[in-house]
């Protein structure tokens, strides 16, 4: 793409990709000047998604024909309600410029292209500039602008969070990407959830009611509240104490059943009060984004200069390690319930630690949790859409364990192993032959053939004296002495040659087993963000397993392992990997005996509770398995 020209721009480098397309710098030069502005680059689809689709789609073009059309209609809407915002001339909008949209029939595939004002991503600008209590208010309010005209439009933006904020050259912060926005008509309520997790209104989240634009001021409040709390979100422990992925789980689940958290660490004051209302549950929210401005500009008022001036942006040393609490032969536990229907599941025994203390922006830009972004949450949304119930097949089955059924009670010191993958893992011969082989070839070389090069040698000097007479004969035919010699250094040369052949091909050999996919393994693309894509749309899935309509549930607890077997390359990998994937099995399986006692209105809470946990493992464990797989 580097130099191509695209609406008069020529594409000068790359900025970033996201979940479906990539941003580039771009820039033309003419008579009145040079012209710098951001392209958004959109394929769709792309190869991987079509097949990703077709396959989900029980490979029917047509519906994955249908789906991307879908697909292209949120993008066209995305664009039409950038071009009504920026025709509005809001300066606290990401300016679009123009677009364009490239059809090509056979295959059917769109490239569109969306040029925009060129601008400091949030998160850059934070990490490189001194952020104060006073720079945060700033933002506030600034994004509380854009909020103002998009709601006047009867525009939800559903995905408020720091990433979609830019900063321009002049300090002025701008809301961008609309990817998820909704353009409500007749002042109605959206339904579909949108957005993602970290930043969330529970009414969204929960989907339980329909919901209005303040979950735009709560998604708000939360960015204000993280840049005020030293980066962590709502109920996590205050920093810098470590905290687990339990602790987000607990942080999230308290945050979505309405609570309020204690005023962030840096505004224990009016403005902290201002936050807290802002995300407060819906009956004790702002009504408008005026009112939550409002409430900005009079703490503001209150604040005296020192705590405007507070700095917010300390930078903490950097620990990116995962610790771990347990250690396990190969650094990760094995150690996994199987649970009945009915029978109390502890939420308290997931051992992984998330990475902590990493540089403060790392966990605002970039949260080690599972974060969808706007365009994750819009290709999961139809991308991975429910397959009916599979006719035939277990869920994830290999190993012959059968889910335990509701009534049955289960000796937890010993819990059975469900294999996702039967794979043997043998590298270690694999890779230790060659170098068996290479130590036996310099024993040879080094020891036994020098020491027949000594011994001809000393054959022949002997030779020599004891027939005086045919030396000359033997200088003449040169050949005669040196002969042994060259064949020993050809000998060695050669034999060095065949070594290094050897041990390179043998570890190209290995490498190709190594990640050879075995039969039994589940198949699937989990690679960088596509891991995303997949671990939020499984969040999904998982969510309506906890419903308490067991078919429902059922339903969905068919589809994830189905997802799981079809699309996820499940089965390769290192053995932490490999471990990682039969832990996500058994839990499957454990959610699939807790299903059968949602039928039941005596365990039906219990198992609810108990599946909900047992989700929330998978998806510690996704991304546990995400992060080994980078490694
Ligand atoms: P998603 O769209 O999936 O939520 P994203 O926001 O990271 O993810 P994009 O919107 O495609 O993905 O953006 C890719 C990168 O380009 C991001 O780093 C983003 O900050 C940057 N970017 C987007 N728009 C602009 C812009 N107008 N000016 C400068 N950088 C931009």
């Amino acid at each position: 793409m580097i130099g191509k020209e695209i609406l008069g721009y020529r594409i000068d480098e790359e900025i970033g990709s996201g979940g479906f397309g990539t941003v580039y710098k771009v820039s033309k030069t003419n008579a009145s000047g040079t012209y710098v502005r951001a392209l958004k680059h959109i394929t769709l689809p792309t190869k991987k998604q079509y097949a990703s689709v077709l396959n989900s789609m029980g490979g029917d073009c047509s519906k994955a024909d249908d789906y991307f059309t879908g697909v292209l209609n949120d993008i066209v809407s995305e664009i039409r309600i950038l071009s009504m915002l920026s025709e509005s001339g809001i300066r606290n909008i990401v300016k679009y410029y123009e677009n364009d949209i490239i059809e090509t029939k056979s295959p059917k595939m769109y490239d569109i292209y969306i040029l925009m004002e060129y601008l400091t991503p949030f998160p850059d600008y934070f990490e490189s500039h001194t952020f104060t209590v006073r720079d945060v208010i700033g933002l506030g309010k600034d994004i509380l602008a854009a909020l103002i005209s998009c709601h006047d439009k009867n525009i939800i933006h559903r995905d408020i969070k720091d990433d979609n904020i830019f900063v321009s050259q002049d300090g002025v912060y701008k809301l961008g990407d609309f990817g998820v926005s909704k353009a409500l008509k007749d002042k109605s309520r959206a339904e579909s959830v949108k957005g993602t997790p970290n930043f969330i209104a529970p009414e969204v989240y929960l989907g339980k009611e329909k919901y209005d634009s303040t979950v735009d001021i709560y998604s708000l409040g939360i960015v204000l509240y993280k840049l005020l709390n030293k980066s962590r979100n709502p109920f996590l422990p205050a920093f810098p104490s470590p905290y687990t992925t339990d602790d987000e789980d607990i942080a999230f689940e308290a945050r979505m059943s309405g609570k309020l958290p204690e005023p962030p660490i840096s505004a224990q004051n009016q403005l902290g009060e201002a936050i807290l209302k802002a995300i407060a549950p819906r009956s004790g929210r702002y009504d408008s984004a005026s009112e939550f401005l409002t409430a900005l500009e009079k703490a503001e008022e209150s604040l005296t200069e020192d705590e405007l001036g507070e700095i917010v942006n300390v930078i903490t040393p950097i620990n990116a390690v995962p610790q771990r609490t347990d250690a396990s032969a190969d650094g990760y536990s094995n150690h996994f319930d199987e649970t009945v229907a009915g029978e109390v599941l502890s939420d308290s025994d997931e051992t992984l630690v998330a990475p902590l203390d990493r540089h403060l922006f790392d966990t605002i830009a970039s949260p080690a949790v599972m974060t969808a972004t706007a365009s994750e949450k819009r290709s999961e949304s139809a991308h991975f859409e429910a397959p009916p119930k599979p006719a035939v097949e277990e869920p994830i089955a290999s190993s012959g364990y059968r889910a335990n059924s509701y009534g049955d009670t289960v000796d937890s010191s010993e819990p059975p192993r469900v294999a996702a993958v039967t794979k043997k893992d043998l590298s270690w011969l694999i890779y230790l032959s060659p170098v068996i082989i290479a130590i036996i070839y310099i024993a040879l070389y080094v020891f036994i053939l020098p020491r027949c090069a000594f011994n001809t040698t000393i054959g022949l000097i002997e030779w020599l004296f004891t027939n005086p007479d045919e030396i000359i004969d033997a200088i003449t035919d040169a050949s005669t002495v040196l002969t042994p010699i060259y064949v020993i250094i050809g000998l060695k040369i050669l034999g060095w040659l065949l070594v290094g052949g050897f041990i390179t091909s043998l570890f190209f050999v290995g490498h190709t087993l190594q990640n050879k996919r075995p039969k039994t393994s589940l198949d699937a693309k989990l690679i960088g963000r596509e891991a995303y894509v997949m671990a939020m749309d499984l969040h999904e899935q998982l969510r309506l397993i906890t419903d308490t309509d067991a078919k429902a549930a059922e339903r969905a607890m068919y589809s994830v392992c189905e997802r799981l077997k079809n699309e996820s390359e499940f089965g390769t990998g290192s053995s932490a990997v490999i471990n990682c994937e039969n832990e996500i099995a058994a839990y499957l399986k454990a959610i699939e005996g807790n299903i059968l006692g949602l039928y039941d209105s005596t365990t039906l809470v219990q198992a609810n509770k108990n599946i909900e946990i047992l989700c929330q493992r998978i998806l510690g464990k996704l991304k546990t398995r995400i992060e080994l797989k980078k490694k």
